[in-house]
C-alpha cells in the first residue's frame, strides 16, 4: 500500500515540482505568472474557466461577447498553447527532473513518499474519488503490482477522462516509462520464471494496449477540442473580420462624420457671414421701410386729396355733360336758325346788290369827279380867285360839286386897250376835290363803285388831265410808299379783297387776275413783263379770248392771279420799273402813254350755282395837253407832234365813244383807238364809268385846265342807259 502510494507519490512529485516552480499557483491559477500586470485576464487564463467561459455562457450579450472575444484574443492565441503550456511545463520538467527531480527522489526515498503524498494536494484524494472506470480499476490493480509509475500513468489517464483535463501528465509518461521499463522489471522476476515474465509481459502489453486506448481516447478528445478550438477560432476569425469590417465602416463613418463636421463648420461660418450681411440688409430695409411708410402716408394723404378733387371734378363733369347736352340741343336749334338766317341773308345780299346798283345808276353810270392837285413846293403861287370851290345848295357841309375858274383874256384886254375883267367859268361835277383832299377821301367816294365790280358790273375809272396834274398820283399814289399817299389801284384792290373775304362767309368764292399794259402811239406793251422782255415791252396784240367770245385779251401780256395786297404792290413796283427803263429811251414816255390796269374778277356761289364776273379797269390816261401849233417844228418836234396827234386821237375817240354810247348810237367807234378797243367791254351797257379830271392849280396851266374841264363837262352830260349786271 505504501509502495503504491509511493508510486503515486512519484507521479505527484512531478506535480509538486510544478508547484515548486509555481509556488503561488493553485489548480485554478496555474498559468498566472507572479507579479503579472494582467489581473483581468486571470479568470480567462484559468483552464476550467477558459473552456466554460467561451462555450457555456449563453447569457452573455453579443456586445459583451464581442468585448469578451476581443479580450480573449490573447488567451485565444494562447489557447492552442494550452497544450504547449502544459508542454512547456513538461519541457521544463526534464530539466527539473534532471536538476530537481533527483534530489526529490532522494528525498522521497529518504523521507518516505507517504508523508509527502498526504500533505500534498487534494488531487490525491481526487484520484481516489475518480469515477470507477475500467482503466482505473485495472490501473489500481496494476498499480499494486507495478508500483508508483503505473499508478501515475493511470492517474493521468483517469485525469484525462475529465472534460478539461490537465494534459501535462501525458508526456512525463513517455519520459517516465523508459526508466520504469528498463529499471525495475528485469530485477523482479528471476530469469527462469518465464511464465511470470510472460505474465508480466502480457500484463505489460495489456497495460500498453489500455494505455494506447486511453491515449487514443485522449487524442480523440484533444482532436475534438482542437476542432472545437479551430471552429471557435474560425468563428472568432469570422467575427473578427466582421468586426474589422464593422470597425472600418465605423472608422469610415467617423471620417465621413469628421468631414461632414468640417463641412458643416465651414457652412456655419458661411451662414454666419451671410447672417451678418442679411442683418445689415435687414437694417437697411427696415430703414427703407420706415421711409416708405412715411412716403406712403404722404401719398395716401395726396390720394385722398386727389380723390376729393376727383369727386368734385366728377360732379362738375356730370353737370358739364348736362350742360353740353343742352348746348347740343341749343346748337342744333341755332344751326337751323342759322340756315334760315343764311337764306334770309342771301336774299338780303341780292336785294343789296339790286339797290346798290340802283343807287349807282341814280348817281349816274358815267360820273365825273374833278380833282385839283395842291401847289407843289417851288411852284409859283397862283393868283387868288383863280380856282374857286363854291359850296352846293346844302351849304358848306355838303361835299363840293362845283368849281369856278377865272381867267383874264389877254387878247380881249389888248383889243379894248383896258384890262378886261377876268372871265369866270363855272363847272359842276358829281364831285369836286379841292387841293387839300386826301387819297382816302377820294377813295371813299369810289369804294361803292368798285364794289359793283364784285356784284358783276364792269367798272372803268379814268384819270384825265394834262401832264403833271396828278393823274398818276391819283391812280397809283405818291412817291415813297407812304400808305397815306396810296392811290386808287392799291386801295381798290384791298377793298375788293376784304369784301370778297366777307362774301365768302355767304358762300361766295372770288378769284382775281391782274394785268397792266400801256398803250403808246397805238401800240400795246406789257408793264408786267419780266426777264428779257423787261422794259422792252414786246409788242402785244389785243385779241378776242376765243372765237365768238366777247372777252378780250392781250397777247404776250402777263395775267397774274392776285389774292393779297403784297402781290398787287409787287406788280405796281414792277410796272414802275418797266416805265422807268423805257423813260431813258424815250423822253417822258409815261406821260405820253395810257396805262391800263385791269383786274378780272370772277365770283361763284357753288351751293346755289351762281356765278358772276366783271372787270375793273383803272386807266391813267396820257397827258391831254395840246401841242402849240405856233411852235417851229424841228425833227424832234415832228415826232412829238405824231405822239400828240395819236394821244389826241385816242382821247377824242374816247370822248366820241362815250358820246355815241350816251346817244345810244348804233355805231360805237371802239375800233378807232387801241384804248377804246381794249376797254369796249367796260364801257357802255351795264358798265359803270368814272372819270377823274385832274387839274393843275397853277396859273400857267389855266388854258389846259379849261380844256380838261370842258372835256369832262361834256362827258358828265352823258347818261349811258341803264347798267345791267353781267349775270351768267
Ligand atoms: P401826271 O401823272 O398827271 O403827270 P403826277 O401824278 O405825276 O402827274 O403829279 C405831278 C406831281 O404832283 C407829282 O410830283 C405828284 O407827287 C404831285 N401831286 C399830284 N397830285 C398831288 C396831290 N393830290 N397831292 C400832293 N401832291 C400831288
Ligand atoms: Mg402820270
Amino acid at each position: 500500500h505504501h509502495h503504491s502510494h509511493g508510486g503515486c507519490g512519484a507521479g505527484l512529485v512531478a506535480a509538486g515540482a510544478a508547484r515548486v516552480l509555481y509556488p503561488a499557483s493553485r489548480a485554478g491559477e496555474r498559468t498566472r505568472v507572479p507579479g503579472s500586470p494582467e489581473p483581468s485576464s486571470l479568470p480567462l487564463h484559468s483552464p476550467g474557466a477558459c473552456g466554460t467561459e467561451v462555450d457555456m455562457d449563453p447569457q452573455r450579450s453579443p456586445l459583451l461577447e464581442v468585448k469578451g472575444n476581443i479580450e480573449l484574443k490573447r488567451p485565444r492565441i494562447k489557447a492552442p498553447s494550452r497544450l504547449p503550456l502544459s508542454g512547456s511545463r513538461l519541457k521544463r520538467r526534464p530539466d527539473q527532473m534532471e536538476d530537481g527531480l533527483e534530489p526529490e527522489k532522494k528525498r522521497t526515498r529518504g523521507l518516505g513518499a507517504t508523508t509527502k503524498i498526504t500533505t500534498s494536494h487534494p488531487r490525491v484524494p481526487s484520484l481516489t474519488t475518480v469515477p470507477q472506470t475500467q482503466g482505473q480499476t485495472t490501473a489500481q490493480k496494476v498499480s499494486k503490482k507495478t508500483g508508483p509509475r503505473c499508478s501515475t500513468a493511470i492517474a493521468t489517464g483517469l485525469k484525462n477522462q475529465k472534460p478539461v483535463p490537465a494534459v501535462p501528465i501525458q508526456k512525463p509518461g513517455t519520459s517516465a516509462v523508459p526508466p520504469m521499463a528498463g529499471g525495475k522489471k528485469p530485477s523482479k522476476r528471476p530469469a527462469w520464471d518465464l511464465k511470470g515474465q510472460l505474465c508480466d509481459l502480457n500484463a505489460e502489453l495489456k497495460r500498453c494496449r489500455e494505455r494506447t486506448q486511453t491515449l487514443d481516447q485522449e487524442n480523440q478528445q484533444l482532436q475534438d477540442q482542437l476542432r472545437d478550438a479551430q471552429q471557435q477560432a474560425k468563428a472568432l476569425g469570422t467575427e473578427r473580420r466582421t468586426l474589422e469590417g464593422h470597425l472600418a465602416k465605423v472608422q469610415a463613418q467617423a471620417e465621413q462624420g469628421q468631414q461632414e463636421l468640417k463641412n458643416l463648420r465651414a457652412c456655419v461660418l458661411e451662414l454666419e457671414e451671410r447672417l451678418s450681411t442679411q442683418e445689415g440688409l435687414v437694417q437697411e430695409l427696415q430703414k427703407k421701410q420706415v421711409e416708405l411708410q412715411e412716403e406712403r402716408r404722404g401719398l395716401t394723404s395726396q390720394l385722398e386729396e386727389k380723390e376729393r378733387r376727383l369727386q368734385t371734378s366728377e360732379a362738375a363733369l356730370s353737370s358739364s355733360r348736362a350742360e353740353v347736352a343742352s348746348l347740343w340741343q341749343e346748337t342744333a336749334a341755332q344751326a337751323a336758325l342759322l340756315a334760315e338766317r343764311e337764306e334770309r341773308l342771301h336774299g338780303l345780299e341780292m336785294e343789296r346788290r339790286r339797290l346798290h346798283n340802283q343807287l349807282q345808276e341814280l348817281k349816274g353810270n358815267i360820273r365825273v369827279f374833278c380833282r385839283v392837285r395842291p401847289v407843289l413846293p417851288g411852284e409859283p403861287t397862283p393868283p387868288p380867285g383863280l380856282l374857286l370851290f363854291p359850296s352846293g345848295p346844302g351849304g358848306p357841309s355838303d361835299p363840293p360839286t362845283r368849281l369856278s375858274l377865272s381867267r383874264s383874256d389877254e387878247r380881249r384886254g389888248t383889243l379894248s386897250g383896258a384890262p378886261a375883267p377876268p372871265t369866270r367859268h363855272d363847272f359842276s361835277f358829281d364831285r369836286v376835290f379841292p387841293p387839300g383832299s386826301g387819297q382816302d377821301e377820294v377813295f371813299e367816294e369810289i369804294a361803292m363803285l368798285v364794289q359793283s365790280a364784285l356784284d358783276g358790273y364792269p367798272v372803268c375809272i379814268f384819270a384825265y388831265g394834262q401832264t403833271g396834274s396828278g393823274k398818276t398820283f391819283t391812280m397809283e399814289g405818291g412817291p415813297g410808299g407812304d400808305p397815306q399817299l396810296e392811290g386808287l389801284i392799291p386801295r381798290a384792290l384791298r377793298h375788293l379783297f376784304s369784301v370778297a373775304q366777307e362774301l365768302s362767309g355767304q358762300g361766295w368764292t372770288y378769284s382775281f387776275v391782274a394785268s397792266y399794259v400801256e398803250i403808246y402811239n397805238e401800240t400795246v406793251r406789257d408793264l408786267l413783263a419780266t426777264g428779257t422782255r423787261k422794259g422792252q415791252g414786246g409788242e402785244c396784240e389785243i385779241r378776242r379770248a376765243g372765237p365768238g367770245s366777247e372777252e378780250l385779251t392781250v397777247t404776250n401780256a402777263r395775267y397774274v392771279p392776285v389774292s393779297c395786297e403784297k402781290e398787287v404792290e409787287a406788280l405796281l413796283h414792277l410796272a414802275r420799273q418797266n416805265r422807268a427803263v423805257a423813260r431813258t429811251a424815250q423822253n417822258e414816255r409815261s406821260s405820253r402813254s395810257h396805262s391800263v390796269f385791269q383786274l378780272q374778277i370772277s365770283g361763284a356761289h357753288s351751293s346755289r350755282g351762281l356765278q358772276c364776273g366783271a372787270s375793273l379797269s383803272l386807266v391813267d390816261l396820257a397827258g391831254s395837253e395840246r401841242l402849240d401849233p405856233g411852235l417851229a417844228l424841228g425833227p424832234g418836234e415832228r415826232e412829238r407832234l405824231r405822239e400828240t396827234q395819236a394821244i389826241n386821237s385816242s382821247l377824242s375817240t374816247l370822248g366820241l365813244v362815250i358820246m355815241a354810247l350816251s346817244n345810244k348810237e348804233s355805231h360805237v367807234p371802239y375800233r378807232n383807238s387801241k384804248l377804246t378797243y381794249l376797254l369796249q367791254n367796260s364801257l357802255g351797257g351795264s358798265a359803270k364809268m368814272l372819270m377823274f379830271v385832274n387839274i393843275s392849280p397853277l396859273e400857267e396851266n389855266v388854258s389846259e385846265s379849261l380844256n380838261s374841264l370842258r372835256f369832262a363837262s361834256k362827258v358828265n352830260q352823258c347818261v349811258i342807259g341803264t347798267a345791267q349786271a353781267n349775270r351768267k
